[in-house]
C-alpha cells in the first residue's frame, strides 16, 4: 500500500512511528512541513523535518518530542557568554551539526528537497521525507506590541519566545503562493492510495503544507482520513488553540474537520470524548485518541487505515 501523510512536529512525527507498526509493509512518504523554518546565527532550521527524521531514526529526545536524545548545550552557553542571541531558541550540540551540514548544502547550491534526502541517509526514518517546498517560505504572525504597534514576527518567536501569549491577529505563510510543491511531492499524492493528515496542528502544519500551489487540489481528489490533534475543546499538546483562534475556527474537534471541509477529508477520527460528533459529508469515527505509548499510538494509526480502507471501497 502506498500511503501519503502530512505532518508537523511531534504529533505528525509520533502518529507516523505508529503508522509505520501498523502498516510495516507500507510505502509511506512524508511531506513536511516548512514553514516553520528559521535561520539563527547564520544556519537553517528546519525544526518540523528534523522531528520526523529524528523520531523515526531513533535520536529524538522522547520526553521532550523534539531535539536530539542525550543533548548538551556547550554551544549556546558560548553563544550567551558573547552576548549573542537568540537565547529562546533551544539548539545543543548535536542538533547544531545538523544544521551546519544543511546550510553548508543549501549554499553549495542544493535543493532543501535533496539535503533533506542526504540527512535521511544517516538517520534512514524508514519513511520517504520530502519537504513541502524546496522554495523559502515562512510563516509569520501579526501581533500588536504594546511597544511597537502592530508588527509580523516570525512564527518561531510567536510559538516559542512568546509562549502564544499574546494573540494572533492574522497568521500568514510568507512566500506559499509562489511557492512549487518540492520533486515528488505531487507524484507521491498522485501515486498514493491514501493520504492520511496525522494530528499535527491543522494551522500551522497541515494548513501550511495545503497552501502550497497544486498541493490541496492533489490531496482532495484522494481518499484522505484525518486524525483530531483537538480532544474535548483543547490541543492534547502546545497552543494549537491559539493558532485556530486567529483564523475564526473554535477549537473543537468539529471545527477543525469542517475548516478542512468535505471537499478535502473523507474520514475523521476523533477522541472517545468526542463520541457523537458529526460533520456534513465526513465519516466520523471516534476511539481514544491520546498517543500515550507505541501501542496506543499504533492502534490509532491502525483505525486511521481501516477507515480509509472503507473509504475507498
Ligand atoms: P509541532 O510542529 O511540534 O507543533 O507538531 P505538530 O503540528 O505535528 O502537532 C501538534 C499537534 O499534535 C497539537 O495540536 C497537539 O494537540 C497534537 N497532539 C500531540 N499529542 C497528541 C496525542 O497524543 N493525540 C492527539 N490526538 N493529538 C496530539
Ligand atoms: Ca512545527
Amino acid at each position: 500500500m502506498r500511503i501519503v501523510a502530512l505532518a508537523g512536529g511531534i504529533g505528525g512525527a509520533r502518529f507516523l512511528r505508529g503508522l509505520q507498526a501498523a502498516a510495516p509493509e507500507a510505502d509511506i512518504t512524508v511531506i513536511g512541513n516548512t514553514g516553520d523554518d528559521i535561520s539563527l546565527f547564520g544556519l537553517r532550521v528546519c525544526p518540523d523535518l528534523d522531528t520526523v527524521m529524528y523520531t523515526l531514526g531513533g535520536g529524538i529526545n522522547e520526553e521532550q518530542g523534539w531535539g536530539r536524545a542525550d543533548e548538551t548545550f556547550t554551544v549556546k552557553q558560548e553563544l550567551a557568554a558573547y552576548g549573542v542571541g537568540p537565547s529562546w531558541f533551544g539548539l545543543g550540540d548535536r542538533d547544531f551539526a545538523t544544521h551546519i551540514v544543511r546550510t553548508q548544502m543549501l549554499e553549495a547550491g542544493y535543493k532543501l528537497s535533496a539535503v533533506t534526502e542526504a540527512l535521511c541517509d544517516r538517520w534512514k526514518p524508514g519513511v520517504r521525507l520530502i519537504p513541502m517546498t524546496d522554495d523559502q517560505v515562512e510563516t509569520h504572525v501579526v501581533v500588536d506590541d504594546p511597544e511597537h504597534g502592530r508588527r509580523a514576527i516570525h512564527f518561531q518567536e510567536w510559538w516559542v519566545k512568546l509562549r502564544a501569549s499574546v494573540p494572533a491577529q492574522a497568521i500568514t505563510a510568507i512566500g506559499a503562493p509562489d511557492a512549487k510543491p518540492a520533486p515528488g511531492v505531487l507524484k507521491a499524492i498522485e501515486a498514493a492510495d491514501v493520504v492520511l493528515f496525522p494530528p499535527s496542528n491543522p494551522v500551522v502544519s497541515i494548513g501550511t503544507i495545503l497552501s502550497v500551489p497544486g498541493v490541496r487540489a492533489a490531496v482532495a481528489a484522494k481518499t484522505v482520513v484525518g486524525v483530531s490533534p483537538i480532544i474535548g475543546d483543547a490541543p492534547v499538546r502546545g497552543m494549537a488553540d491559539a493558532c485556530l483562534t486567529a483564523i475564526g475556527v473554535e477549537t473543537s474537534a468539529r471545527a477543525v474537520a469542517e475548516h478542512y471541509g468535505a471537499d478535502l477529508i473523507d474520514g475523521w477520527l476523533v477522541d472517545e470524548a468526542d463520541a457523537g460528533v458529526t460533520v456534513e459529508g465526513v465519516e466520523v469515527r471516534s476511539r481514544p485518541l491520546l498517543m500515550s505509548d507505541p501501542e496506543a499510538t499504533e492502534a490509532i494509526a491502525a483505525a486511521a487505515l481501516d477507515l480509509a480502507r472503507e473509504l475507498a471501497q
